[in-house]
């Protein structure tokens, strides 16, 4: 696979500016998620108020922000990112995802955070990928939001089994207790990042962690969000 350096990494036409990676005609052709529960981000009728689901059972976190649903072209660029070690994709998707953030943080829709953490890897996933692909796309969003850059605050605290194919039932109990957190988060605003938000168990564990330990709010950031 040639590098796409230069080239828009989904039509792969010129681009004016390189380090973007993808050109501003992709750009506004990406179905950004607009109409969605603040909560959950599934379709609603409003996006300012909490949908029935949420305002029943509400999740641990205050925003669950995805760019768009877990559908081409997003969902074959992480793929790519994650399965061809395609590295360079990291800061494309990353900066995908600040335009995104920002147009709601200027919206007033959610606080700026004072920490982001991602959702740390199954050792042996780490091993067999090469490489870390959360903490590569949460390292340039810490640098360009101003936060510190922690990776080690949260850890897996034991190996888990791959969530696929297991019951909402038993997605939970396979990850309780998972994760370990250190610090003190009290009065913080927390941004917890992973590549795909599917049912929300892992970011809802790490969620609960954090407020647990005091965090003001928490923000689920996503690249993508399956529906
Ligand atoms: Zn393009
Ligand atoms: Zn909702």
């Amino acid at each position: 696979m040639l590098t796409m350096v230069g080239y828009c990494w989904l039509c792969h036409q010129n681009l004016y500016f390189a380090h973007h990676g993808i050109c501003h005609v992709c750009m506004r052709r990406l179905k950004w998620q607009q109409c969605v529960c603040p909560r959950c981000a599934l379709p609603s009728e409003s996006q300012d108020a909490p949908c029935g689901r949420c305002l029943k059972e509400p999740p641990s976190w205050q925003h669950l922000i995805a760019i768009t649903d877990y559908a081409p072209p997003l969902s074959q660029l992480i793929h790519r990112y994650k399965y061809h070690r395609t590295t360079q994709l990291a800061t494309v998707l990353a900066r995908l995802f600040l335009l995104h953030w920002l147009q709601g943080y200027r919206e007033g829709r959610w606080h700026k955070p004072d920490r982001i953490l991602g959702i740390p890897l199954h050792n042996k996933k780490r091993w067999q990928r090469g490489f870390d692909h959360i903490e590569l796309i949460t390292a340039p969003l810490s640098r360009w939001l101003r936060c510190p850059h922690q990776p080690d605050i949260l850890r897996r605290s034991r190996a888990t089994l791959t969530q696929r194919g297991l019951s909402a039932a038993q997605r939970k109990t396979n990850l309780k207790h998972a994760f370990q957190l250190r610090g003190d988060f009290t009065d913080q605003h927390v941004a917890i990042f992973d590549d795909v938000i599917t049912t929300g168990t892992t970011l809802h564990e790490a969620s609960q962690l954090l407020i647990s330990a005091g965090a003001r709010s928490v923000q689920a950031w996503a690249i993508c969000r399956t529906l």
